[in-house]
């Protein structure tokens, strides 16, 4: 059992055994992410059970950043990466490492393979190498130069690493089985010629070395027991065993496979994520709808519900597709328990307490959460004016509708119960104001004359108030699987993902907020300052979520 009483997971189990059997005195696992983008949901997965494991079985987790391609790669994404990671919760161990820390020892070891007879400098192109590599049902075909003399292989090699060669004249590749079932093993390429500047380092290399051929040897490098990676890699294993069987490395290192995190209603995948940035569909990496974990932190996420979720999701073989609305369970949850309350109008009507005396202002008092008094009590300020939502307000209503209505009580939160007297509208007919008067005594207390109040409204004073702008933000895609089966997901991005509501009037008490304070607005949901665009002089609130699921409720219809 884990600490939270949930039945161990697969990897946790092999851990146990690992660690009983004295296997292994230590764990050591990685998060190794390619700086080709920001991070996103998929990898707060990876991060939570990489790093989640080494905590829970007092082992370490390195951060490394798998920087083999340097054309697609960013020193922006390196940063965004740590930063991330930071935010979730977590600390590597010691410096943050890079793939590129290895290339010396990687060319080294290239070098013994040549030595060993079992790789080859190949000068097939990408097609011809496709076409030689064979297929699932149809064995390769052994490379015209792969009965090269070693003293030649080194010669060639050498001149690949010294930029004598074009991109894509040639490149390393090990001896290993052209006939071998998994595909992988069929003579797979170790070096390629890339003639780009690295953001690590430089222009050092003109050749870098390929995914598989770094991986396994990293790994064996900085001592990792467990390499967790998705499901993807397992046909990938037995070249990664190959590798670490066939080098001096330093260690024996170990690759499990899990099912990636799919989550309906969004796209998990850095390239179309990418693509919804550079084409502007969104307001860059960090949007507030976006999945990525820089948009969730903006948006007002918390780390603990994205460890949370993750903790739900669970971890096995079984692909699957999580629904988001466990993922907007766990924010609501965290939000709900640990936020404190405001009021705040969205769509602001001016009510006139015709009976309240002009100049006369009052300071209730409220408590910051319902559950918890430790969280103590704020002011509000209290007047003749104040401002409620258009949408409480009716002239007439059947019962159901427990607001105000003319001639109806309605009680304000945290404050006196009102009766609606007239409404006052524009020349279009448009109400553009109520009076209503004040039931004195009622702080605390129903009405003397036993006429009770239906509802309970949210309200805030005219003279004493935050004018603010409210972003709310919905689901980005309509679809509940935007990139399934080939379909195009910019085809189903959603009109209506932002709305953007100015005027709104949020308690004074607000003035003071911080990117770091979440509130639940009372009836309307849980916000955060935007930490990009809120300043003092012009507020600017993120809803993070809805207070209940109105999607589910839609798609019962
Ligand atoms: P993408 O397809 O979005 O580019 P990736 O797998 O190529 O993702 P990497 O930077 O290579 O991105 O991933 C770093 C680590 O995060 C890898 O170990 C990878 O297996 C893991 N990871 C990526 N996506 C998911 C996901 N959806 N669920 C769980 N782990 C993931
Ligand atoms: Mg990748």
């Amino acid at each position: 059992m884990s600490e939270t009483g949930r039945p161990l997971n697969f990897i946790e189990r092999i851990i146990e055994e690992d660690l009983n059997s004295g296997k292994v005195t230590e764990i050591k696992t990685r998060f190794p992410p390619e700086p080709n983008g920001y991070l996103h949901l998929g990898h707060a997965k990876s991060i939570w059970l990489n790093f989640g494991l080494a905590q829970r079985y007092g082992g370490k987790c390195n951060l490394r950043m798998d920087d083999t391609n340097p054309a697609k790669e960013d020193e922006e994404y390196v940063d965004s990466i740590q930063a991330d990671v930071q935010w979730l919760g977590y600390q590597w161990d010691g410096e943050v490492h890079y793939a590129s820390d290895y290339f010396d020892q990687l060319y080294e070891w290239a070098i013994y393979l040549i030595k060993e007879g079992k790789a080859f400098v190949c000068d097939l192109n990408a097609e011809q190498m496709r076409s030689y590599r064979g297929s699932l049902t149809e064995a390769g075909k052994e490379s015209p130069f792969r009965t090269r003399s070693i003293e030649e292989n080194l010669a060639l090699f050498e001149k690949m690493r010294a930029g004598e060669f074009e991109e894509g004249a040639c490149s390393l590749r090990a001896k290993i089985d052209m006939t071998a079932s998994n595909i992988n093993l069929r003579d797979p390429v170790l070096y390629r010629i890339k003639k780009a500047s690295h953001h690590q380092t430089g222009d050092k290399w003109c050749i870098y070395p390929s995914y598989d051929y770094t991986h396994g040897q990293s790994d064996a490098i900085e001592g990792i027991t467990h390499s967790i990676c998705t499901l993807e890699f397992e046909d990938h294993r037995p070249l990664y065993d190959w590798f670490i069987q066939n080098l001096p490395v330093p260690a024996e290192p170990h690759q499990y496979e899990f099912s990636r995190l799919n989550v309906n209603y969004t796209v998990t995948s850095k390239r179309k994520l990418k693509q919804l940035v550079d084409e502007k569909h969104v307001d860059g990496w960090d949007d507030p709808r976006m999945p990525t974990i820089a948009g969730m932190r903006r948006r007002g996420f918390t780390p603990k519900a994205l460890r949370d979720f993750c903790e739900m999701a669970g971890v096995t073989k079984v692909e699957g597709v999580v629904d988001i609305s466990m993922l907007e369970y766990a924010i609501r949850e965290d939000l709900n328990a640990n936020s404190p309350r405001a009021m705040c109008v969205l769509h602001p009507l001016k009510v006139v307490l015709t009976n309240y005396p002009e100049g006369r202002v009052e300071t209730m008092t409220a408590p910051q959460h319902p559950q918890n008094e430790a969280m103590g009590t704020r002011e509000l300020p209290f007047g003749r004016e104040i401002f409620i939502d258009q949408d409480d307000f009716r002239e007439e209503a059947n019962k159901h509708y427990k607001r105000l209505v003319k001639g109806k009580r309605v009680r304000l939160r945290n404050a006196y119960v009102i009766e609606a007297q007239e409404a006052i509208k524009d020349a279009d007919g448009n109400i553009i104001e109520v009076h209503a008067r004040v039931l004195e005594e009622t702080l605390g207390k129903d009405p003397a004359d036993g006429v009770k109040a239906k509802g309970v409204i949210h309200w805030v004073a005219a003279h004493d108030n935050v004018d603010c702008e409210v972003r709310l933000y919905d689901r980005l895609f309509t679809d509940v699987a935007p990139d399934a089966g080939g379909k195009n997901y910019l085809d189903y991005l959603n009109p209506n993902s932002l709305v953007i509501l100015n005027g709104c009037k949020a308690e004074s008490s607000l003035a003071q907020a911080t990117a770091n304070d979440r509130y639940q607005f009372e009836r309307e949901g849980y916000f955060i300052p935007d930490a990009k665009r809120s300043t003092p002089e012009h507020p600017v609130f993120n809803r993070v979520i809805s207070l209940k699921d109105t999607w589910e409720k839609a798609e019962q219809k």
